[in-house]
């Protein structure tokens, strides 16, 4: 608004009047990467799965893990003691997930198979039965049999209708300066919203940008407020407690 309110509209219509944001939306929605067959849409909730709930409903199934990232190979690691076999059929040779967790899937019985796609889906109207999986270069193909069938291909990150308020924004995320500013007066940022240069996408980098973001919503409002942090170590109700 002219007097620089900023008036913020919920989904249901309800609405906040403030002077100043702090973003902490992370990456905005997640809405998982489904795999895209029309197949896969019949099966999904059956014995497709775009998540784990319960480790039990694995025990003792033959199960095919779709992915190279961190929750795939976490995934494969965990399932691998109680499932009656593990395979991981990933598009690129090398996996994204950490290391560690890469080596002890390789080291394990899980049977990585790589540069592999999946492909079609086979089985009756209920479930799967078997998966054709392609080599990426040689077009070569293989079925294998599958009672549970584990999709991991990642996450469409979406800032909704922020991105419709001038933010600027890098790799999907919000510009930021070494304040926590954007570039909207009175709009912050913290958190994996945030993008600058060397940013570390971590719960350890929001919690400098948290306050950081508070002080300068703080300066913002009251520019002759000091900038300093308060140590517990010497806060009198706290030294006294
Ligand atoms: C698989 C995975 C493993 C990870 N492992 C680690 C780890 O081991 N150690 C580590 O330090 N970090 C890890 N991270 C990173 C860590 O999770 C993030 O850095 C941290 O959660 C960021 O916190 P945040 O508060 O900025 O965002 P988030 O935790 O993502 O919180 C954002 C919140 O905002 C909500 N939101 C989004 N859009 C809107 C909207 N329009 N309106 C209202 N609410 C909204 C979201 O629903 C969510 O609740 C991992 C991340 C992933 C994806």
């Amino acid at each position: 608004m002219e007097d620089g309110t900023i008036v913020l509209t919920g989904s249901e219509g309800e609405k906040h009047y403030t002077r100043t944001v702090i973003l902490a939306v992370g990456m905005g929605t997640l809405e998982v990467n489904e795999f895209d067959s029309e197949d896969a849409t019949r099966y999904a909730g059956k014995n497709l799965h775009y998540g784990v709930e319960k480790l039990d409903a694995f025990k003792g199934k033959r199960v095919v893990i779709s992915g190279g990232g961190d929750t795939a190979v976490d995934w494969a690691n965990e399932l691998e003691p109680i499932a009656a076999s593990v395979t991981v059929v990933h598009r690129r040779e090398e996996f994204g997930g950490m290391e560690s967790s890469v080596t002890k899937m390789k080291q394990s019985s899980v049977r990585v198979l790589t540069p592999y796609r999946l492909g079609q889906l086979s089985g009756d109207e209920e479930r799967i039965q078997s998966v054709t999986v392609c080599h990426t270069a040689s077009g070569q193909r293989e079925d294998i049999e599958v009672d549970e069938l584990i999709i991991n291909h990642g996450f469409k990150i979406d800032l909704g209708p922020m991105k419709e308020w001038g933010l600027e924004i890098e790799e999907g995320r919000v510009k930021a300066d070494r304040h926590m500013r954007t570039n909207l007066p009175g709009v912050f940022v913290a958190g994996d919203a945030a993008f600058y240069e060397s940013k570390l996408r971590l719960i350890a980098g929001g919690f400098t940008e948290g306050p950081t973001a508070v002080n300068s919503a703080k300066a913002y409002l009251d520019p002759k407020a000091e900038n300093m942090a308060m140590y517990s170590t010497h806060h009198k109700k706290l030294v006294h407690k």
